[in-house]
């Protein structure tokens, strides 16, 4: 836990959000800015800064992670036309939150290859 870090605080509640997913690994919750229909963020409880900090040890919260979004888009309504899974890592993708969380994106065409 990381006090000043946003996604932590969302995680352990103390920042009120509608979770659409939670368990002892993660949290779901849609995106506070969606850049799609279906904008929903998936995050592992434990501060984790972005992919270059993940080790083996963290490859069941990973698995996890996959499957909670294939049921989320399936919820969603988007696994049949498709959907996207996303993670920013650095300044140049654009990450903005150093806590590591993966987009799940849906509901429109996405662009291929991503801007
Ligand atoms: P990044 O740019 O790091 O890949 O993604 C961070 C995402 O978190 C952005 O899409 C941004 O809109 C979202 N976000 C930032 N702060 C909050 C928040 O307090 N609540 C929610 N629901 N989303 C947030
Ligand atoms: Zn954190």
């Amino acid at each position: 836990m990381v006090d000043d870090c946003i996604f932590c605080r969302i995680a352990d509640l103390r920042i009120p959000t509608e979770l659409l997913y939670q368990d002892h690994q993660l949290v779901a919750f849609r995106d506070i800015q969606p850049v799609a229909p279906v904008h929903i963020l998936i995050v592992p409880k434990k501060h984790i800064p972005d992919v270059l900090h993940l080790t083996n040890t963290d490859a069941d919260i990973l698995g996890k992670v996959y499957e909670v979004a294939a049921e989320l888009a399936r919820c969603e309504g988007v696994a049949e036309d498709g959907f996207r899974v996303v993670v920013n890592t650095g300044p140049a993708a654009g990450q903005s939150v150093q806590h590591i969380h993966f987009h799940l994106l849906g509901g429109r065409e996405l662009g291929w290859p991503p801007g």
